[in-house]
């Protein structure tokens, strides 16, 4: 169902360095947008006052009476329960574990409010205003610090049993492979993550004893630059990431048979170095009609997503109440 266009709503991007906010319509249009950085590390308290006061302000900035504003959408960084809005302990934020964040923003805004995490919300954007609009089945991966993912199924997001779905970077790929922050050894995440990419030429170079490749700050756009120039080390590293994100993939079209896989976030200007061995590896692995009718795309949206997304989550949620 669409919402309409002169539907207003205030949302989120909550980010561990920044916080991102704008009022947006019911049609997607992004007004009053302000980026600014994300208190995280002064504690539970200055954060909560942190968010309210920059919702106010963006509500001010918008010029739109606040009863024009008909709800509010936040992504924050999970794990959390997006049908409560309880936070559970996120690995970058003290004093967060069991806080009803959205009991909390609905008594002090005194609007409805839709809590998601930020894979879960960047997903959404990008399937509602990006590269997955007008698909139905829809899979968007994150490649950033770690790797996420946010699932979209007859046009919902599927949050399965206990609100865990999308966990994608830490399905195992390597049995006895590296060792994940999750516990687990093997996972995606430790490989096709920026940490996991840099981590393996890091390991590599000091191998070969090569002092200064370890000294030098490793970041994915010097890897990315030495792979252009040449490197065959670092060449073969990052192909060997696309075959591993091929695995990933081809056992989503299997599991899914998904209309479009999306890859979001900073590895993605590896390019086709890193593109070219992942289609491969799909369609050796996953059975033709799954592939056929599979988009693989990059995402559209950049920093956009997660406030669309978060957006467009309370606009669900105000149009399933209308209908209830
Ligand atoms: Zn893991």
């Amino acid at each position: 169902m669409q919402n309409r266009p002169d539907t207003y709503v205030l949302a989120a991007d909550v980010g561990g360095t920044n916080t991102r906010m704008a009022v947006v319509s019911g049609d997607g249009e992004i007004h009053a947008l302000l980026k600014k950085p994300t208190r995280c590390k002064e504690g539970k308290e200055a954060m909560l006052q942190f968010l309210l006061s920059f919702m106010r302000e963006i509500i001010r900035k918008s010029e739109l009476p606040c009863e024009e504003i008909a709800g509010a959408g936040v992504g924050f960084p999970g794990p959390l329960d997006a049908e409560t809005g309880i936070i559970f302990n996120p690995p970058n934020l003290t004093g967060w574990d069991g806080i009803p964040l959205r009991r909390i923003l609905e008594d002090e805004l005194k609007m409805p409010v839709s809590i998601e995490n930020d894979a879960n919300a960047a997903a959404l954007g990008e399937w509602w205003k990006g590269a997955g609009a007008g698909t139905n089945s829809f899979i968007c991966i994150t490649l950033g610090t770690g790797v996420g993912g946010g699932i979209i199924l007859d046009g919902r997001l599927w949050y399965g049993a206990s609100g865990m779905a999308g966990e994608i970077g830490h399905t195992t790929i390597i049995r006895n492979g590296i060792k994940c922050t999750c516990g687990n050894s093997g996972c995606l995440e430790a490989y096709a993550s920026a940490r996991g990419i840099i981590d393996r030429v890091q390991n590599v170079l000091s191998e070969r004893g090569d002092k200064r490749g370890i000294r030098e700050c490793l970041t994915l756009e010097r890897i990315s630059s030495m792979a252009s120039q040449g490197n065959e080390m670092i060449g073969s590293i990052i192909r060997e990431t696309g075959i591993i994100l091929g695995i990933a993939v081809a056992n989503i079209a299997n599991l899914l048979n998904p209309e479009m896989v999306a890859l979001f976030g900073g590895v993605t200007n590896l390019g086709e170095t890193l593109f070219k061995p992942m289609r491969e590896e799909v369609k050796k692995r996953a059975f033709e009609k799954a592939t056929e009718p599979l988009k693989i795309e990059v995402a559209k949206l950049g920093d956009n997503s997660g406030i669309l997304g978060a957006a467009k989550s309370i606009l669900l949620r105000i149009s399933d109440s209308e209908r209830a």
